[in-house]
């Protein structure tokens, strides 16, 4: 494993300490052992940034789209050549496997060569006229300084999705990474600035979130803002966009029904949603969490998924063999802990561990839940940890009630053979519903909640628009 390195913050062209000369401590969840220090943004460094990020707009947004997407096809390559030392980054940061690690930095990097393609495909239209001589464009244009705000679950994979559809658009934008895993972050951004890309069009900052997401989204210099984490959180930041007339792209949690009707390959399905829940410890705003069983292959379901689980090998993500890492802070400890004793207080059944792994790291077992009633708090917030809740329903009716029963929809899953069935699920009130297979999350597909779960898409060509103002121009010829 490398040296964990100290991240600074990236201001116009200068890597630098805070003003303040503050910083926060970067702790290993795998060890709890702290491995380096973050710079902690003051108010001086916000108005620097600011500055930077303006200066950063008046280049980036008369750079044609052709450079531009050259630049950033040249920091994904970069990016490529890094994966393996980012990846083990990631890992002493975050708890996730290597493997895991390394797949999100490479999965970057074709996120990025996407929206490099998608840059040059901004097209506005020719509208007709209703008179001779008139003309009538709309045409695109960027829409200024973005903030964006990005967790700790994905270090790279939540920046690059909104840096890159920015940078194609030909906004500059300052990200406030996660100060729990600071240093992948800055690997990434590293690649772009080493690609060429000129002081000021990417800022990068992190400190006090509300402090920081207050000060940049009232300021007049940011025209967007993109946020993604939890819903409480984005309605604040959702409100304040408001308040001061700023676009915005919310991405938020959900609570994702896994429906296996009594139709399903289980050979298939079983499989594919163990490995889908315990991705990153479950830390996913997609993982599937309430598992929707009809009832006559319920048991087989439970059995099945319980001994896959329990097969997961759990420990230190840098470590050889390793499949699911620990959870990345002890807060999802405790929040686990707590949704976990309040279910079995209602009635709920333990089927698979439920319960932390030694006392030293943030180590959770993978846990299967069966037979939780509706009024558990852990059926109506998304659990956000290896949790799988197993619960079954008599008909297809019941299923589709309770898959539509809460505000979020963000991700679903089904596993039928039923081309009835099928288009039933079409129903499901969600931004995305992934049947017979994992479909999710690559960067030509929309990606994004409704409802609660946020609004706006990060995938698919929606996501440059998100960055991209629209305007009328309309002349008559009079000469
Ligand atoms: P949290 O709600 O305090 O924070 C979630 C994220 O939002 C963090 O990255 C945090 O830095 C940021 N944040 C918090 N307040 C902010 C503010 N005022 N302005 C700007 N950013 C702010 O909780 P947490 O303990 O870090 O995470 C727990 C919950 O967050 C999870 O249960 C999950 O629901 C949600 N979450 C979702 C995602 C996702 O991918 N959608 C990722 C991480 C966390």
């Amino acid at each position: 494993m490398p040296d964990y390195p100290d991240t600074q913050l990236l201001i116009g062209e200068s890597w630098s300490d805070s003003s303040t000369g503050k910083t926060i401590e970067v702790v290993n969840p795998a060890t709890e052992a702290v491995i380096g220090h973050v710079a902690h943004a003051g108010r001086d460094d916000l108005d620097q940034a600011l500055a930077a990020t303006a200066h950063g707009f008046d280049i980036w947004s008369v750079t044609s789209a052709f450079d531009r997407s050259k630049l950033m096809r040249r920091a994904a390559e970069l990016l490529r050549g890094r994966a393996d030392r980012i990846a083990a980054i990631m890992t002493l940061e975050q708890g996730k496997p290597l493997a895991q690690s390394k797949a999100e930095t490479l999965g970057a990097a074709d996120t990025i060569d996407w929206f490099a393609e998608e840059a040059r495909r901004t097209y506005g239209q020719v509208i007709p006229a209703r008179g001779a001589g008139i003309t009538q464009l709309a045409l695109k244009a960027p829409v200024g300084p973005v903030a964006a705000f990005t967790p700790w679950n994905f270090p790279i994979n939540q920046i690059v999705r909104k840096l890159s559809a920015a940078l194609a658009a030909g906004c500059s934008i300052i990200v406030k990474a996660p100060e729990e895993t600071p240093a992948s972050p800055a690997e990434l951004i590293r690649c772009f600035l080493e690609a060429g890309l000129p002081a000021g069009v990417v800022g990068l900052v992190y400190g006090n979130p509300a402090e920081i997401s207050e000060y940049l989204i009232a300021h007049p210099t940011i025209r967007k803002i993109s946020f993604t984490g939890s819903t409480p959180v984005g309605k604040h930041l959702a409100a304040l966009a408001g308040a001061h007339m700023k676009r915005a792209t919310m991405e938020l949690g959900g609570h994702a029904p896994a429906i296996v009707m009594e139709d399903a390959d289980l050979g298939l399905a079983i499989p594919q949603l163990v490995a889908q829940k315990l991705r990153n410890a479950g830390q996913v705003c997609v993982s599937p969490t309430r598992f929707l069983i009809q009832e006559s292959v319920a048991d087989e379901f439970v059995e099945g998924f319980v001994e896959a689980a329990g097969n997961v090998v759990v420990g230190d993500g840098s470590k050889p063999g390793v499949e699911m890492g620990p959870l990345a802070n002890n807060r999802r400890v405790f929040a686990l802990e707590a949704m976990i004793a309040d279910a079995v207080d209602r009635g709920a059944k333990i089927a698979l561990g439920g319960r932390r792994i030694g006392n030293k790291g943030y180590f959770f077992q993978p846990t299967v839940l069966t037979d939780v009633p509706t009024d558990a708090a852990i059926m109506n917030d998304e659990p956000f940890g290896p949790v799988a809740i197993i619960n079954r329903y008599g008909s297809r009716d019941e299923i589709l009630a309770e898959a539509n029963r809460l505000p979020f929809g963000l991700a679903s899953y089904a596993y039928t053979r039923s081309a009835a069935h099928q288009e039933a699920l079409k129903s499901v009130r969600a931004g995305m519903m992934s049947v017979n297979h994992l479909g999710l999350g690559i960067p030509e597909l929309p990606f994004g909640g409704i409802m609660d779960s946020g609004y706006g898409s990060e995938g698919g060509s929606e996501a440059i628009e998100a960055y991209l103002d629209t305007r009328l121009f309309t002349t008559a010829n009079r000469q």
